[in-house]
């Protein structure tokens, strides 16, 4: 690891938002980040004021704030007045509705311009939004629900009668659903919303909230297990706006675009918040991944900030350099990814195609935003997370019965952990005090994640806590066995877990999924073993390799290793609520 350098050029530096990092982790303090908030007057803020009125009042109202792009080619822009004006409209009827501060609103809808309206229009009126994924069945549906008691859910008449009709009667606090394509007749309290939103004259300003006031519900992805539900406040919308200008390296007038869905974390606080922040321009692509349309995206929007995950990038990567070499990027100046380790391999291939490397940066639903990251201005070493964000304090944690105790010494492997403090901190998970109170020890957040530090105070994923590997007293991390395998031309995706055995102690076991034009046979299946016993040697090589069609995955694209294992050793699976249908 760390033998391959992508330097940056000093002019690349000199133009970056963070020119010098070290100076500005050494310069960095909240306070004087909080001070760049513009207030609302003793002390309120709020995140529909920051991310929408505030450019209005400076005189920024003309510029695109939207950008929609239709499943089937339709085109739909928002500039900044037209969103504050369709928000205001939204949240004055939440008021009309008899919604009250701090009251849950839930949205499950594909990527519509109207999803986002909801989640701005919410937070707007001092109520706390909770997204959920359009293409979550009725059993994840219910159980979010009930967990944040949602009184309002906004979804379209189709999701509405083939996922939550059926159990109205099991949540007696929804009072309110609210269609985005009509449909009156759809069941008890159904109303279609823009004519619920026709009423309101668009003029009311954001309730000014407590800096600690709830707006964001976010349930994790379900990788490990049952998802929990994590509470962010207003002034999360610091972090964002933070995080936005220093990694994402987003200026006014950007066109971004993030191609997560808001259904999951990443696509609210980046897909939304962070880059409205910013008063950047948001793409929002309602389709579902095709590489062609991607790169079409890319060069014909001129998108200048792209932020999308491992998962994306691997599919690009299996259709081929081909398909990207009819297409110029001269509007494209930052690249990142989030959400799984990033290959280095991956991050080379990045740079080759649009001649500059994949950005990889590590956070959770937990920490609100981005915590560890690879920088416009910073060199990147491939396959790692990069540094910690100014104004952060990562470790390296030792973890004990006694306590958490911080190993400072580069190379070793311990739990990430994090000085707690930071705005977009999660402040909760709901109905589950205890769990919360776990993730903290000696003053330290514990992410439950295995990195290492080197000497350069780059970090390195390891794996999850969960996911790790003992073999013969080898401690096995799956990410680096699963880069070695897809280092194989072969290979689009792999997975890696470790499974009991009677000597070892557990032995690792590798699945793979080809890249097309690839067929699985014995001849391969040996070839991939020698390949990953040449990369990684006897001891952490993988014992047993089986070739898939696919992976299981999240909805956000997660490899579960855990359902890997489950169905290796007929064990239950678990909640599969957050699994990709036919995985
Ligand atoms: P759950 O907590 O329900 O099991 P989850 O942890 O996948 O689900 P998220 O909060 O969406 O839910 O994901 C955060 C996790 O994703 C991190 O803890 C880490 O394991 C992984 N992750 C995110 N970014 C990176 C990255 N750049 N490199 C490696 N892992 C990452
Ligand atoms: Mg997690």
């Amino acid at each position: 690891m760390g033998e391959t350098i992508i330097a940056k050029p000093a002019d690349v530096r000199a133009h970056s938002n963070m020119p010098d990092y070290a100076a500005a982790r050494a310069g960095f303090d909240w306070a004087a980040e909080r001070a760049l908030l513009s207030p609302l007057g003793e002390g309120r803020i709020s995140i529909a004021h920051e991310t929408v009125d505030r450019h209005v009042a400076e005189g920024n109202g003309g510029r695109t704030a939207i950008r929609w792009l239709g499943r089937d080619g339709e085109r739909r822009e928002y500039t900044y007045a037209e969103l504050q004006r369709e928000t205001a409209r939204f949240a004055a009827m939440l008021g009309r509705l008899g919604l009250k501060r701090g009251d849950a609103v839930y949205g499950l809808l594909g990527r519509k311009p109207e999803l986002y309206i909801a989640a701005l229009g919410t937070l707007r009126a001092g109520c706390v939004f909770c997204p959920l994924f359009s293409a979550f069945g009725p059993e994840p549906i219910q159980s979010r629900l009930e967990i944040g008691a949602g009184k309002a859910l906004v979804t379209s008449a189709a999701l509405y009668r083939r996922k939550v009709a059926g159990l109205r009667d099991r949540l007696p606090a929804l009072d309110h659903v609210l269609l985005v394509d009509g449909g009156e007749d759809a069941g008890p309290g159904c109303r279609d919303l823009a004519g619920a939103m026709a009423a309101e004259d668009g003029t009311g300003a954001p309730v000014p909230m407590q800096p600690e006031d709830p707006g964001l519900l976010h349930f994790t992805s379900g990788t490990t297990g049952k998802p929990k539900g994590v509470v962010h406040v207003h002034e999360a919308i610091l972090a964002h706006r933070a995080t936005g200008r220093m990694v994402l390296d987003l200026r006014p007038g950007d066109v971004f675009w993030c191609t997560a869905d808001p259904g999951w974390v990443t696509g609210t606080s980046y897909g939304i918040l962070a880059p409205l922040a910013n008063g950047a321009t948001l793409v929002i692509d309602e389709a579902e991944f095709d590489p062609s349309r991607w790169y079409a995206i890319l060069e014909n929007e001129r998108v200048n900030v792209w932020y999308t995950a491992p998962t994306a990038i691997r599919m690009l990567m299996k259709a081929g350099k081909d398909m990207a070499a009819g297409h110029d990027f001269p509007a494209l100046r930052f690249m990142a990814s989030v959400g799984e380790p990033l290959n280095p391999e991956a991050v080379i291939w990045g740079n080759e195609v649009f001649g500059m490397p994949f950005h990889d940066n590590w956070w959770q639903t937990e920490t609100g935003g981005i915590m560890i990251a690879n920088y416009r201005s910073m060199d990147v070493k491939p396959g790692s997370m990069g540094r910690p964000l100014p104004g952060i304090e990562a470790g390296i944690v030792e973890v004990t019965e006694e306590g958490a105790t911080e190993v400072t010494q580069p190379g070793v492997i311990g739990e990430l952990a994090l000085k707690p403090g930071w705005p977009s901190m999660m402040r909760a998970y709901l109905n589950n005090r205890a769990r919360y109170e776990k993730a903290f020890r000696s003053g330290w957040y514990l992410s439950g994640d295995l990195a290492m530090r080197d000497a350069d105070g780059y970090f390195w994923f390891v794996g999850r806590a969960d996911d790790m590997i003992k073999s013969s007293g080898h401690l096995i991390g799956p990410f680096e066995v699963e880069s070695a395998l897809i280092e194989h031309p072969a290979v689009a995706e792999a997975g890696v877990i470790g499974l009991p055995d009677p000597t070892a102690g557990e032995i690792v076991k590798a699945f793979v999924a080809l890249k097309p034009g690839f067929e699985a046979s014995e001849e391969l299946r040996l070839d991939l073993l020698g390949h990953a016993r040449k990369r990684l040697g006897p001891a952490v090589a993988p014992k047993e390799i089986e070739i898939h069609d696919s992976l299981p995955r999240t909805r956000s694209g997660k490899i579960m290793r855990r359902l890997l294992k489950a169905r290796e050793l007929g064990l239950p699976e678990g909640d599969t609520s957050t699994l990709e249908t036919g995985a």
